[in-house]
């Protein structure tokens, strides 16, 4: 699995950044500005929706998403700041829900605060009125799956914003040259090798290869290479104070890609400040003080008229790798 991200808006739009995930058939969603210009279709596939907050260039295209997946049997889990449930109940008791089936979608809100989460589910099937919800702790850990993690960090946009790090579990790749120069066959045992080694399995199980015994700390060492996985972090609408960059380089430490935004020139600080956004170049700081290998700027500002290469060389005079 990689990630493979895709902004759904020219870099003056809304926010919208879809992350389908290489070879899974799933996709997440980070922030959902205006995005019903795209067909409901490129929305099948999504499986997580993250919320960094809810003003309107975020969280507008719910309603778009919600129609996507509406007749789906399927669940989307909703993650955002304090009051995200609140929002999405606000959205749907907007409409009148008496015609739907069973088969329909389930929203699962997560709402994290202070390090816990609430859940709360609102199903088609009870005309989504919400659920019973419940909370755990979770610190800053949103999602955790075998091949998945995502993280958040709280900033300060003078209302609570959530910025993003999803993580990929460690690529297991079978050294195939040592395999046949030891006189061993592929076949499915290599897949429960490679399931034995993520879980973390005692080395002294056994495992048949290729119908032959062996251990499985003999057998990984000799032929599981472990690969790093990918990691993208999601950074937008943030005050440029001292607190909030430092949680940013935390968030982003080392990240492949760092999508930020840069609402504004330097020149243009008294907005910046004025609006709690960052500019141009201190996404490119964050990007080196993180040790990011590449930046994506986006969530620019209307006011430069889609003329956004000062915003792009503004960031270079601090990090090269800007897209
Ligand atoms: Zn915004
Ligand atoms: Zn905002």
């Amino acid at each position: 699995m990689s990630f493979l991200p895709q902004l759904l808006n020219p870099r003056d739009g809304d926010a919208a950044l879809l992350v389908a995930l290489k070879g899974q058939g799933r996709a997440l969603l980070l922030d959902c500005g205006q995005i019903a210009h795209h067909r409901r279709e490129l929305f099948h596939p999504v499986t997580d929706l993250f919320v960094s907050h809810a003003h309107i260039d975020h969280f507008t295209g719910f309603d778009h998403i919600l129609r996507s997946l509406l007749t789906r049997r399927q669940t989307l889990r909703v993650y955002g700041p304090p009051g995200i449930t609140e929002r999405v109940a606000a959205k749907l008791g907007g409409y009148t829900w008496n015609l739907l089936g069973a088969e329909a979608v389930t929203i699962l809100v997560n709402e994290w605060a202070n390090g816990s989460i609430t859940t709360t589910p609102f199903a088609a099937a009870d005309c989504f009125m919400p659920g019973p919800s419940a909370v755990c702790e979770a610190g800053n850990l949103l999602l955790a799956e075998e091949l998945l993690t995502a993280r958040c960090a709280l900033l300060n946009h003078r209302t609570p914003s959530l910025a993003f790090r999803l993580e990929e579990a460690d690529h297991l790749r079978i050294d195939t040259e040592t395999l046949i120069a030891g006189g061993l066959k592929p076949g499915p045992w290599l897949g429960r090798l490679k399931r034995l080694v993520r879980e973390g399995a005692d080395p002294e199980t056994p495992v048949a290869a290729d119908g032959k015994p062996f251990s499985l700390g003999d057998l990984a060492e000799r032929l599981v290479r472990r690969e790093r996985g990918e990691i993208l972090a999601y950074v937008t609408d943030a005050r440029g104070s001292r607190e909030n960059l430092a949680k940013i380089i935390a968030l982003a430490r080392g990240a492949d890609h760092f999508f930020c935004e840069g609402m504004f020139l330097e020149a243009d600080r008294e907005r910046a400040d004025a609006s709690a956004h960052l500019t141009a170049r201190q996404a490119g700081r964050l990007a080196r003080e993180a040790g990011v290998k590449r930046l994506t700027i986006f969530h620019a500002s209307r006011r430069y008229g889609g003329n956004h290469a000062p915003l792009l060389e503004e960031a270079r005079t601090e990090f090269a790798k800007v897209e």
